[in-house]
This record gives C-alpha cells, structure tokens and sequence, in this order.
C-alpha cells in the first residue's frame, strides 16, 4: 500500500469521520502522520496509523526536511534527533515568531522545500511539536529553487547557488553543512 504523507488529502467530513491521525481544515480531511491510509467502511471513517510518537522532550536538537512553508509556519517532517541512532519520522512546525532573534517577515524566503534543518524541540502539546531554529540553528543544507544544486553561503543571511548563480537568503545553521550526523 501507498505511504500516506502529511497533508494528503484523504476526504470530506461529510463522506467520512476524521479518525486517528488525520485532521480537517474546511471540511476536508487530511493525513496528519506519515503511514498507512485505513478506511473503515463500517463505521465511515478514515484515519492513518504511522509510526508511534518517540519519546521526545524540548531542548533535544533534531534533523529534518522542510516539506512546506505557508502563512507563517514551516513544516518540517523530522527525521533524526542528535544522539539518537534509531530512525524516527514526525512532523513538527517552525514557527515565524521562532525563526530567529531578529524579525522574519516571510518564512517562505528564509526555508526552501527540501532544505535540511537542524532545530531545537520547543514545546510538544499531544502529537504537535514545535520547533526553533533561534541562535545557532537554521538550515545545514540548502537548495537553489532553480535548479537544485547545493547553495553555498555568502554571508549570515545570503547564499548563492554555485551553478547558475541564483540567490537566495536563508536562516543558516552556524554550522552551514555539517551533515555528517545524517
Ligand atoms: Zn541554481
């Protein structure tokens, strides 16, 4: 069967109840965790049954892929945390208030989809995780939205693409390519 992913759309409230693992957002039902689609047609639900949550608190630094920007958060699917060797998927969301100790107007400038993030938890309520990606923290690797390539770092905020010299600006990780716990 398919992976369902974060987002998929996966029907109405009014054809379905929203079950386990998904949510709804003007009447439309949504994948919440990264798994498996299961319908019910007894009872007409849908939900999705994903990985179970790891055990994580705030303060732990974790790895993850940005998967989206929109309105003022950026949703980051989390892939390591720092000391961990056991794999883990979870979705979490960057904040525009916590992106940075200055302010960021747009997160959509400042994170790129497919962009590799390291963070610190901030707050878990339920499944929700929040993340920051204040002081050190930001991206470790980023992609030029032309053609994919790597982006190399010019300064704090600006980076350029070594290939066709697109640019970009970014939150960028003091430590800007160290991908070595990947
Ligand atoms: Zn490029």
């Amino acid at each position: 069967m398919d992976k369902t992913l974060i987002g998929d759309y996966l029907g109405t409230t009014e054809e379905y109840l929203a079950g386990d693992g998904t949510y709804t957002e003007d009447g439309k039902i949504y994948a919440a965790v990264i798994g498996e689609k299961i319908m019910d047609p007894d009872r007409h639900s849908v939900a999705v049954k994903g990985k179970p949550m790891p055990d994580i608190k705030p303060g732990q630094i974790v790895f993850g892929e940005v998967q989206g920007a929109r309105k003022n958060m950026v949703n980051v699917i989390v892939s390591k945390i720092e000391g961990l060797k056991e794999s883990i998927e979870f979705k979490t969301g960057l904040y525009v208030s916590n992106v940075s100790n200055s302010y960021v107007e747009k997160v959509e400038e400042m994170f790129g989809i497919g962009d590799i993030v390291k963070a610190r938890i901030l707050k878990i309520d339920n499944d929700l995780v929040d993340i920051e990606t204040r002081g050190d923290f930001g991206v470790v690797k980023a992609f030029c939205r032309v053609c994919r390539t790597p982006l190399e770092k010019k300064d704090d905020i600006n980076m350029e693409c070594p290939s066709c010299k697109h640019k970009e600006k970014r939150k960028i990780a003091a430590d800007y390519g160290n991908v070595a716990q990947l």
